[in-house]
């Protein structure tokens, strides 16, 4: 028997190589620019599978991919020649109403994540597009329609299992492995496997009153002033967005999106200013299930389509950077491409950049400028406008970046994503992944 034989035997999950029939499938990620090619993925049934696979890469010297939801921006999580840990069997999760608590492998996304904890009328901040991974968002930190009242989903983290370079599965909570805990939450995947995570969760809708606000782009500029001055003074429970998209066969339009989440009776009065600047293209605001809310980006982000993303953190929304997103809504080379403008507002704003890994609390606007299209020839212009237009947001930006958010940037812009703790990770690093071998995410080098 040769060793990849005797390593697939003692899988619990399978592994595929090139030819096997569902090897195409497995290797290909959401986005459409990656078609990379690995020597073999294995397609993880639970921990001690992972633990497999972390040992054979590790003893064969393989280039190691990590897959929870596929949706990595940069394409991180496939490889070529090396091995795939692919987690995206790794689906139970399992909700304890009483607790308020729920454990989820790391193969779950949002959607499966989001109805069955609201079976219970329960959640924990999400990503607003239901097909991502909870592990690769979760380790990146977690931004979410909850963030105001909430925090980041790294803020609801309690614990999580986790499979380091050495094959040894730990436990990282506040009292295991606490030096784990925080580098986790924040840190990427930089330290090893999380096989599952356990979660805080609250009560929310099965109700919420959510949507949008679409108005023509000629009033951008209000828009975007109102919207400023508006999320600035919101209260916890109402988490606001500005976008900038082209809707179905529609022009260029700029939106307010929110999710409130507090007492529907109090609600109306609170999100009333939204529709307030008149002419508004269409409303559609309204009391929404929170399921629904979660999914309503979908179809603008299907799998497949070719993406670039750029990422910043704006200490403000000051008038001239309000400028330049003007100017490039309406320069946009592809009606599929756009701007989400995010928040790190209410109680995500209020935790000290040093607590966990994740140290962008003090920078109020996020914006991710993603280019979408789908013919290859069209991907100079649409590279080159997204970076021209994060070029140009450059003045008013506060240096950082959300690690989630980075496109295919350089080791500078990685650096930066992890601000102030970047030493303690890169000390962490060294004492759990000391040969670099998870080194595919917004890499941090060991420690000397
Ligand atoms: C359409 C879209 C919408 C998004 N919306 C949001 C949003 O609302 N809020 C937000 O905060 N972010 C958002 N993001 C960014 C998102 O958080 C990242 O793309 C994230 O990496 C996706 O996680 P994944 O598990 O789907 O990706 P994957 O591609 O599977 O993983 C990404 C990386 O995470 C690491 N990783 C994944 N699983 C594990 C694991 N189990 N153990 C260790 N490392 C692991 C690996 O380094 C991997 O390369 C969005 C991204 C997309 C594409």
């Amino acid at each position: 028997m040769t060793a990849v034989e005797e390593f697939k035997s003692s899988l619990r999950g399978y592994l595929l190589r090139p030819g096997d029939t569902a090897y195409d499938e497995a290797r290909k990620l959401w986005n459409g620019m990656f078609d990379r090619r690995p020597a073999m993925i294995v397609r993880c049934a639970g921990a001690a599978d992972v633990i497999g696979a972390v040992k054979v890469a590790r003893r064969d010297g393989l280039r190691v991919a990590v897959r929870g939801g596929g949706h990595s921006f940069p394409g991180h999580s496939v490889c070529d020649e090396g091995l795939v840990i692919d987690l995206s069997c790794m689906k139970a999760i399992r909700v304890d109403p009483g607790a308020r608590t729920a454990r989820a492998q790391a193969g779950v996304k949002w959607i499966e994540f989001d109805q069955e904890t609201q079976a219970f009328g329960l959640a924990t901040t999400g990503g607003t597009v239901s097909d991502t991974g909870i592990a690769g968002l979760t380790l990146g930190g977690g931004l979410g329609w909850l963030s105001g009242k909430y925090g980041l989903t790294i803020d609801n983290l309690i614990s999580a299992d986790v499979v380091v370079a050495d094959g040894r599965l730990l436990t990282a909570s506040p009292s295991q492995n606490q030096d784990l805990f925080w580098g986790l939450r924040g840190g990427s995947g930089n330290f090893g496997v999380v096989t599952s995570f356990k979660y805080h969760l609250h009560a929310v809708g099965p109700t919420v009153l959510a949507g949008m606000v679409i108005y023509p782009l000629a009033k951008i500029k209000e828009v975007l002033r109102f919207y400023r001055d508006f999320s600035k003074a919101a209260p916890d429970d109402l988490t606001t967005y500005a976008g900038i998209f082209n809707p179905p066969n529609g022009d260029t339009v700029v939106a307010l999106i929110c999710c409130y989440c507090g007492p529907l009776d109090k609600g109306d009065a609170v999100i009333h200013p939204l529709r307030s600047l008149g002419s508004p293209v269409q409303d559609m605001l309204g009391p929404t299930a929170y399921v629904a809310h979660q999914r309503m980006f979908d179809p603008a982000f299907p799998t497949g389509s070719c993406y670039y993303t750029k990422a910043a953190f704006l200490t403000d929304l000051v008038d001239n950077a309000i400028e330049v997103f003007a100017e490039y809504a309406a320069t946009k080379p592809s009606p599929l491409s756009g701007v989400l403008v995010q928040t790190v507002c209410g109680a995500a704003s209020r935790v000290a950049s040093d607590e966990m890994a994740f140290p962008h609390r003090a920078f109020p606007y996020a914006p991710v400028i993603v280019s979408q299209w789908t013919n290859p020839a069209e991907a100079e212009k649409n590279i080159s406008w997204a970076r021209s237009f994060s070029n140009a947001l450059q003045p008013f930006a506060s240096g950082g970046a959300y690690v989630n958010d980075l496109g295919q940037d350089d080791e500078d812009r990685v650096r930066v994503a992890y601000g102030g703790n970047y030493e303690r990770l890169a000390a962490l690093k060294k004492k759990y992944d000391p040969e670099n071998i998870f080194c595919l995410n917004p890499n941090i080098k060991p420690g000397s």
